[in-house]
């Protein structure tokens, strides 16, 4: 089953939402990023079956959430459909000022997660020992390294925890390297497929409007560099989705 793992279905990226939707013959996780984007994935997991959904306090947003906001995303963390918190994590890529809240809001939400049994969904970006370092002290708790973009030797790290890495657009690019060699040495058990649709587009459309039928090239690279069938990729991956979300696909 195609499932793409990380997406941002908002209604300002597309000219038609409802048809970038039905263009995508899978499942599609979509992730809140503030107030708003949260408020938009909880109205569109009720209108749209294949539609499923994680929120979250984006890093980005580290100096504009509120108390109120993080009260919100508990009390719908047990809503049918909400499969997860995220997304979330540690971005120093930008900002390096706000290192510290950013830690706290991070963790904060781990703990909200393991509370209700949720996977978190982590963003990391110039920031991947902090991240190590928070994700460990909460060893129990189901994660994917979204748009993962670290090392092979980090990646196999992060294997003493229940994590899977989505592996987006980035594994088409000509300087995409460093993510090939992950693909390759790791086993397709830990992959999961992800767009993170509108951005990343992956080759050949790079620079363009992204979106989750894309998720189809993610698989079929990832079937070459590993010399199986873009098939196999489809269906472990899909398990994989399942398991790690809990996914109930007969919602
Ligand atoms: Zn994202």
């Amino acid at each position: 089953m195609l499932v793409d793992t990380h997406c941002h279905l908002e209604k300002n990226s597309y000219d038609s939402l409802e048809q970038v939707i039905q263009n995508m013959p899978g499942i599609m996780i979509t992730a809140g990023t503030n107030r708003e984007t949260n408020q938009e994935v909880l109205d569109l997991i009720q209108q749209q079956k294949n539609v499923y959904g994680v929120l979250g306090i984006h890093p980005e947003f580290v100096k504009e959430y509120q108390e109120e906001d993080i009260r919100w995303i508990e009390e719908h963390i047990q809503d049918s459909k909400i499969v997860g918190i995220g997304e979330i994590g540690l971005d120093y890529h930008y900002d390096e000022e706000t290192k510290e809240e950013q830690k706290k809001l991070f963790e904060r939400q781990i703990l909200l997660a393991e509370k209700y049994h949720k996977t978190v969904v982590v963003h990391s970006r110039d920031a991947i020992l902090d991240t190590y370092e928070i994700m460990m002290r909460h060893p129990n708790v189901r994660y994917v390294l979204h748009c993962y973009g670290s090392s092979l030797e980090m990646a196999k790290r992060f294997l003493s925890l229940p994590v899977l890495f989505g592996i987006g657009g980035v594994v088409t690019f000509k300087n995409g390297t460093k993510l090939k060699e992950v693909v390759k040495e790791l086993d397709l058990a830990y992959l999961l497929l992800e767009t993170d649709s509108p951005y990343l587009s992956p080759e050949p459309y790079r620079g363009k409007v992204n979106e989750p039928k894309n998720v189809d090239i993610i698989a079929s690279k990832i079937a070459e560099i590993k010399g199986i069938s873009k098939e196999e990729v489809i269906e472990i991956t899909g398990q994989n989705a399942v398991c790690q979300f809990d996914l109930d696909i007969s919602l």
